[in-house]
């Protein structure tokens, strides 16, 4: 079937913007949060601290886009009797849903059209980006039959556009629901984020030791084989705690050799393996990119150089210690945040004081190292 093959190849534009929005992050989201909130009381909502030990890097004021001006997007919307919403709902879905690479979370899908007995709804059936031209979605509307909407005609659908992006506050929702379309106000973004974002912290602090524990290895080595700077990164799969790489800073081998950079090289090199085994049995290459999914735990905060190789590796989530004046996460650029790159990743800054005081024992074992150099 046609639209198969053309959903298929959706999918993962799908995933990266569902993800986009979930962790959009607005300027306003920390002055508009509640101080406390009993049923989350391990989150700091003013200064975006979790269990007092995750603290949340988030600077969106500075990205190009202001989150207060609407992002328009086109949509397909058809006009409908009330009596023929479940079945649109149904439509919806069954076969927009699994497919539509944009989020509609934070509108409503169905909009009321007129007062009294003879009232109508517009419904919002998909994204303009999904199917290009108004034959392409009455042709599966067609398809899927269900008497209740299989009758539908091309002068019952229009393109409309409504914001994409989530108002920061009630009263742009309201205003942009005037405006545009009915909003779903859902709450700050920000907030919502913070409640929903999952974190073991026994777990994270026993990674974070893990980190420091092969830094301080790496101290002991023989002076050929320590790392030039002492500076660690391991990269972690979420899913099953296993590190799947460990790397240090070898920036004297070679200049490029930062230890992100070298563990996004590292993971790099493993999954050309497990691709070349699977090839020789005649298996399909995955999709996907390098580090998707997985997570970063480094003892800085990554240059500028190596942020951007996280933003093309598509790492999922970075937690470091020590903030740097060449970072370019937290001190410059912010490049896990920004609108106008095309990945963003969490980043978390880990504050506990007895593992950064860990961290600059660790550092001062190490003569040659300078605060000042980038990391
Ligand atoms: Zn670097």
């Amino acid at each position: 079937m046609l639209y198969k093959k053309f959903f298929e190849s959706l999918v993962p534009s799908s995933l990266r913007s569902s993800f986009r929005e979930s962790f959009r992050i607005i300027e306003n989201s920390q002055k508009m949060a509640k101080i406390k909130d009993v049923d989350h009381p391990h989150i700091d909502f003013e200064k975006a601290v979790i269990y007092g030990k995750l603290k949340q890097i988030k600077y969106s004021k500075i990205n190009n886009v202001d989150a207060n001006i609407p992002r328009l997007t086109s949509v397909w919307c058809c006009r409908l009797k009330p009596q023929q919403t479940k079945a649109f709902v149904k439509f919806i879905r069954e076969c927009i849903t699994p497919y539509e690479p944009q989020t509609f979370t934070h509108i409503k899908r169905l909009k009321k059209i007129g007062t009294g007995k003879d009232f109508r709804l517009d419904g919002i059936l998909c994204s303009s980006s999904l199917f290009t031209t108004k034959d392409q979605i009455l042709e599966l509307i067609h398809e899927y039959s269900d008497p209740e909407i299989s009758e539908m005609t091309s002068d019952q659908i229009n393109e409309v556009k409504i914001p994409s992006n989530i108002p920061t506050t009630r009263e742009i929702s309201l205003e942009w629901s005037e405006k545009f379309w009915p909003m779903s106000w859902r709450g700050d973004p920000n907030a919502q984020f913070l409640k929903e974002v999952k974190f073991d912290i026994v777990k994270e602090k026993q990674m974070i030791r893990k980190l420091l524990d092969v830094l301080e290895t790496a101290t002991e080595e023989i002076e050929s084989k320590k790392p030039t700077l002492p500076v660690a990164t391991i990269v972690v799969n979420p899913n099953n705690e296993e590190i799947v790489s460990t790397s240090f800073d070898c920036r004297l081998a070679h200049p490029l050799h930062h230890s992100v950079m070298l563990a996004i090289e590292q993971v790099a090199q493993n999954e050309k393996k497990s691709r070349l085994q699977k090839s020789a049995h005649s298996v399909e290459f995955d999709s996907g990119y390098l580090l998707n999914g997985l997570v970063v735990y480094t003892t800085h905060e990554p240059c500028v150089m190596c942020s951007m190789g996280l933003v093309h590796s598509r790492i999922k989530r970075v937690i470091y210690l020590q903030p740097m004046k060449s970072g370019g996460l937290e001190t410059n650029y912010q490049l896990g945040d920004r609108d106008d790159l095309n990945w963003n990743f969490e980043t978390w800054r880990w504050l506990e004081e007895e593992d950064l005081k860990k961290l600059h024992e660790i550092e001062r074992k190490y003569k040659t190292f300078d605060q000042e150099v980038n990391v």
